[in-house]
């Protein structure tokens, strides 16, 4: 780390600490008050680590919130990021939003099987960010309330020091600008990246300087952020699960056409892109065209159809919407090749009535 780097970041630290530090300590308090980092498994916030872990800045627990609803090269990334943390004594934890009350639903333990579920998308797609509160904020909000650090220093008036990987970028700029000055009564919120000034090139240039991958871009599969370069990168499953949220939500869309909300001309240097997805995937041959109609024909009814089948299944017994959707992502695309027509579904629907459904309790 650079000098300037060095007394960058110390100054940074001194006034955070001097923000959050416990103003009833006595002395069984620690008076230094505890260090969080929001981790997304993306470049910024793993650079940010990076960067204060090997400058020997001391953090008391990284927290990545898992929606359930990443893509495969975040989950393969995090993995690995974690061990890298542990082997330096950092502790991580995976924290995740636990839904309770499935009312005659199957339960659902992800964000897109929340969006199935009740046929709808991703709150961003509406212009709104309760999916990210929801999946995100509130898992890491409810694992400090119960960790006794940050519960002794909140009875001593203190806060805890919560990092964020906002970089310079524009696009974090705004982010940023939204929550400065945000007085929290819990939080003291830092941003470390911007003290040093780094942008996107920087952050990736320190990952590699650590020798470790650069992880791809972190967000839910069917987020609204998704650029359309990144469906190209994405395997056949979340494809067509993407075609199957758009088609399941599509009856309840009135403002909108799908996870892109209402697409973009591409105007002003912008890639141009339509509202739904599932245009695009179709359009660039990411999934044959008869697959698409056939998922879109057929897929939203048999869930719905199977979500009915399950209603009167007492809970315990009531299977997960996560093994229909195992089903779903099973079939080979070479199943809608065959002649006749998709067979596709018809298997589908035949699996569904075999479904073993539990007896009902007494
Ligand atoms: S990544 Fe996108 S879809 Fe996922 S929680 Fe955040 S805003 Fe919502």
């Amino acid at each position: 780390m650079s000098t300037f780097h060095a007394t960058a970041l110390e100054s940074a630290f001194a006034d955070w600490r001097a923000q959050a530090a416990p103003k009833q300590a006595d002395a069984f308090t620690d008076t230094e008050p505890p260090v969080m980092v929001a981790y997304g498994g993306g470049v910024d916030s793993t650079a940010m680590l990076i960067e204060l872990i090997e400058s020997g800045f001391h953090i008391d627990v990284v927290l990545f919130a898992d929606t359930g609803s990443e893509k495969p090269a975040t989950y393969a990334f995090v993995e690995l990021f974690g061990e890298w943390l542990r082997a330096r004594g950092v502790r991580f934890e995976v924290v995740r939003y636990e839904p309770r009350n499935f009312k005659n639903f199957p339960p659902y333990h992800s964000l897109d099987e929340n969006c199935f579920t009740n046929g709808t998308l991703p709150s961003i797609s509406f212009g709104f960010s309760s999916c990210s509160q929801k999946w995100k904020i509130e898992p890491q909000n409810r694992w400090a309330e119960a960790w006794p650090r940050a519960q002794a220093t909140w009875r001593a008036s203190g806060k805890i020091i919560k990092l964020i990987g906002y970089d310079c970028s524009p696009a974090d700029a705004k982010r940023y600008a939204h929550r400065e000055g945000y007085d929290d009564p819990r939080y003291v919120y830092g941003y470390p990246l911007r003290t040093l000034g780094w942008v996107r090139q920087d952050c990736e240039d320190r990952i590699a300087a650590a020798g470790l991958p650069v992880p791809p871009k972190s967000a839910c599969f069917m987020c609204a952020a998704t650029k359309p370069w990144e469906l190209h990168t994405f395997p056949v499953e979340l494809l067509r699960r993407i075609v199957l949220m758009e088609a399941r939500a599509e009856p309840r869309l009135q403002k909108i056409e799908g996870l892109w909300r209402n697409g973009v001309k591409g105007t002003r240097g912008g890639q141009p892109r339509p509202g739904r997805m599932t245009d695009y995937i179709r359009a660039e041959g990411l999934l044959p065209s008869a697959e698409v109609d056939a998922i879109r024909a057929a897929a939203p009814g048999a869930l719905v159809a199977w979500q009915h089948a399950q209603a009167d299944v007492p809970i315990a017994a009531r299977p997960a919407l996560a093994e229909w959707l195992a089903m779903f992502d099973m079939r080979s695309s070479a199943d809608f090749d065959a002649p006749g027509g998709p067979a596709y579904f018809s298997s589908l629907d035949a699996a569904v009535a075999a479904w073993p459904v539990s007896a009902p309790c007494h």
